[in-house]
């Protein structure tokens, strides 16, 4: 433990992200550079604790070593601070800058005090390790002559992909999107994940450690270039479906056909995918400049709506939420070590506050039906109020409203996986339509093939996604040659 009274001493000082005024000006990442002597400090607020809970499963799902590097940075030994970093993580860079954290509302300290910076720590370590040159390419010394196919490139198949290399199998990743990454390319925003600098980079050294990528081929969907997957069963040991929960929960009420309203991913992908072919030159993205824009649903994919429209310069912009506002403390039901329901403040709600003077959520409010011209083009949407009664919502009588709007984006959700590549060999589903294979296992019915993240578990975060890549990974090696050493 580094300082025994650090706790006492120093209060928590977290990283603040670039002036509100300036990032919303382009879309390069939020975060400001490391301050090495902030971080040193909040290291030394970390209390060792006999039962680190920030670690536990309630905190950390991929169990990251969190007191033991908290304390290398206190004590300035950043090298053994990333070997540890590394133990756990196949991608540090990722997690330390989109992670909600789930480690921080389980740490000790927060039971009386603000948790200590973990998220912070953890990024700087990385971001560190890749400054001096310590993150290189570490190929297998030896290959087991096995074959694995990993469909889908989002963090679970990379991990995946990452562990079952190292094991010393060939493992070829196939992804149908033209980039590597699943939602850490096309999903989450470039101010969020840089995709040059930090994404493509871990993938170039996947690629120098012998991974082998295969991008713009879908499997199983009968798309021109898509491969069958029996085709990848007959060509390897073992098939790997990480293939995410990319179905959306649609809005069917009056007025969905009308021209203006999107679901969130289509926005997000087309956005990044013009950013990086053309700076936005190529004008092949859905645009929000100079429109009313409404985004419907919260959580990341909400947030990063409201990111991406205020960098358009859209001109208006409101963020619709059925739920009521969440309380600003823990309630007696949402006790420590659970994740904190609370309400937060992210980055975009931030940026929308500087522009427009106030918060852009409202809660409590059910969409009835949109509003279009004479064209099919969208002008607005009508909601009502809602109040919980009984476990249900009902609307508030007389408190109907029309909005202007002219571009709507869907932000609610996902229904979990499709099913193109899995109907063709008679994978079972759970009852919410994913990919049948129990946590701990992978193993699908279906002889050597297996699934994990968000196609197996449903929608979720990028490092759950990365446990159950690494999980899945010794799974599959078990498979193929009996036994793994793989953690
Ligand atoms: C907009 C948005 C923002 C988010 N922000 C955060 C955040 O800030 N923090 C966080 O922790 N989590 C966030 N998440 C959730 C997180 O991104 C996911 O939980 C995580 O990426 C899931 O990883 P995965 O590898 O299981 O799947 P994905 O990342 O979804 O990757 C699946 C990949 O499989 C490919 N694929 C699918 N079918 C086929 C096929 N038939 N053939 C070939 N390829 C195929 C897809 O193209 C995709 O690239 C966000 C999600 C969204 C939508
Ligand atoms: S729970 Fe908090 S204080 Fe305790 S070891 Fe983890 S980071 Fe340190």
């Amino acid at each position: 433990m580094g300082k025994p009274t650090g706790f006492i001493e120093f209060p928590r000082n977290a990283a603040p992200y670039r002036d509100t005024a300036k990032r919303i000006l382009d879309f390069d990442e939020i975060y400001v550079d490391h301050d090495v002597e902030r971080l040193a400090t909040q290291g030394a607020r970390c209390m060792d604790c006999g039962v680190p809970f920030c670690q536990s499963e309630e905190g950390c799902p991929i169990h990251n070593l969190i007191p033991e590097w908290n304390d290398l940075v206190y004590r300035d030994q950043w090298r053994d601070a990333l070997d540890r970093l590394h133990k756990t993580n196949n991608f540090p860079e990722f997690t330390g800058r989109v992670c909600p954290a789930p480690c921080e509302g389980a740490c000790v300290l927060g039971i009386t005090d603000p948790a200590v910076t973990i998220k912070n720590i953890e990024m700087a370590i990385i971001d560190r390790g890749f400054d001096e040159g310590w993150v290189v390419a570490e190929a297998p010394e030896q290959r087991t002559g096995k074959r694995v196919a990993v469909i889908g490139s989002g963090p679970a198949g990379l991990a995946a992909a990452a562990q079952l290399n190292k094991a010393g199998h060939q493992v070829r990743v196939y992804e149908r999107a033209d980039r590597i990454g699943g939602l850490l390319m096309y999903g989450i925003p470039n101010m969020k994940l840089a995709k040059k600098e930090v994404v493509d980079r871990r993938v170039a050294l996947l690629k120098d450690e012998g991974v082998e990528f295969i991008v713009s081929t879908a499997i199983g969907d009968g798309s021109s270039g898509s491969l069958s997957i029996s085709t990848l069963q007959q060509d390897n040991d073992a098939v790997l479906l990480t293939t995410g929960a990319t179905v959306p929960r649609d809005l069917p009420i009056p007025g969905r056909d009308l021209d203006g309203i999107h679901f969130a991913m289509d926005f997000l992908t087309s956005n990044t995918k013009s950013l990086l072919n053309s700076q936005h030159k190529d004008g092949k993205y859905i645009s929000a400049k100079d429109k009313h824009v409404i985004v419907i649903g919260g959580g990341d994919t909400g947030t990063d709506c409201i990111g991406t429209s205020l960098r358009h310069g859209c001109k208006s912009l409101v963020n619709f939420e059925l739920f009521p506002q969440p309380p600003a403390e823990r309630e007696a039901n949402n006790p420590w070590p659970t994740w904190p329901k609370i309400y937060r403040t992210d980055y975009g709600h931030q940026e929308a506050q500087l522009v427009q003077g106030e918060d852009p959520r409202v809660y409590s409010i059910s969409s009835l039906n949109f509003i279009g011209d004479d064209e099919g083009k969208l002008t607005g949407i009508r909601t009502v109020e809602v109040e919980m009664k009984d476990g249900q919502f009902h609307n508030v009588e007389g408190s109907e409203k029309d909005w202007p709007a002219d571009l709507v984006l869907l932000a609610m959700g996902f229904l979990g996986p499709e099913h193109a590549v899995s109907d063709p060999i008679d994978l079972e589903y759970d009852p919410r339509s994913n990919y049948l294979a129990a946590y701990g296992k992978y193993k699908t019915n279906v002889d050597g093939v297996f699934a994990a993240g968000d196609c197996r578990r449903g929608q979720s975060l990028v490092v759950r996604a990365i446990h159950e890549g690494r999980e899945a990974a010794r799974e599959v090696d078990i498979y193929l040659v009996g036994s793994s050493q793989l953690p």
